[in-house]
């Protein structure tokens, strides 16, 4: 079986671990290499089976190391050249931020050393990802943004906060009222966002209240779009 084309999220660790001045030799010993290797056999990205003998083991994980190495200007020996369309993307997208690299590249662990988050994340369908394939801090990211739209709790305290200010519950950017269209049936029915930028994530920071905007179906997905914006008046201003 052919192992599957490294995804972003795979390439992003990948790349962190790259990045690593202290990493030593790039074999497939060194200890290092070998956790990664182990993470990416854990990462949920994928629905279908993998190999689990030859699934970014080692070897295929310093392999890609040696990609990087053929893309890095400031490496002077040549490196592996087959590396990939999107290898050679989220090199140019982090070589020059490799702060912002390591800070997703950390959160992503952090969800993966999280019993309850990883479980949460892992149950969000691939298939729900196709909207996420351009989002630039990978699908785990993407994947508990989702996780922390759907928490109910958080959800009703929020709508329950808005019904007590405003006395009705409506899409903070266009104003569409479920319960006005589709009388009883669209009561109370609205979408909760999350504002915080996947980039600035704190895995372990609990969602305020604040963080949280509620949107219509329609608004709700095209934000996702753009999981860059901060605030609503924003979201507005660009588009409406
Ligand atoms: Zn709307
Ligand atoms: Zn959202």
């Amino acid at each position: 079986m052919k192992n599957p084309n490294w995804h972003r999220d795979e390439i992003i660790l990948a790349l962190d671990l790259y990045f690593d001045r202290d990493l030593g030799t790039m074999d497939s010993g060194n200890p290092k290499i070998c956790a990664l290797s182990e993470l990416l056999n854990r990462l949920p990205v994928r629905n279908h089976k993998i190999d689990r003998d030859t699934f970014r083991n080692p070897n295929g994980v310093t392999l890609k190391l040696s990609n990087f190495k053929a893309l890095d200007p400031n490496y002077s020996g040549k490196g592996m050249v087959a590396y990939s369309k999107l290898d050679k993307e989220v090199f140019e997208e982090f070589s020059s931020d490799t702060d912002l690299l390591h800070n997703i590249a950390n959160e992503i662990k952090r969800i993966l050393d999280n019993h309850e988050l990883s479980n949460a994340v892992s149950k969000i369908e691939n298939d729900e990802m196709s909207e996420a394939d351009s989002v630039k801090e990978g699908q785990v990211l993407y994947k508990l943004h989702k996780v922390r739209e759907r928490d109910r709790k958080i959800i009703e305290a929020k709508k329950k906060k808005v019904l007590k200010e405003k006395g009705e519950i409506k899409c903070e950017a266009c104003d569409f009222d479920f319960e006005k269209i589709y009388g009883d049936m669209g009561k109370g029915y609205i979408e909760c966002h999350h504002l915080i930028p996947l980039s600035n994530y704190q895995v372990n920071k609990e969602t305020r209240l604040d963080d949280l905007a509620l949107l219509c179906s329609n608004c709700h997905r095209m934000i996702h779009k753009d999981l860059r914006v901060k605030t609503i008046k924003e979201f507005k201003s660009k588009w409406m």
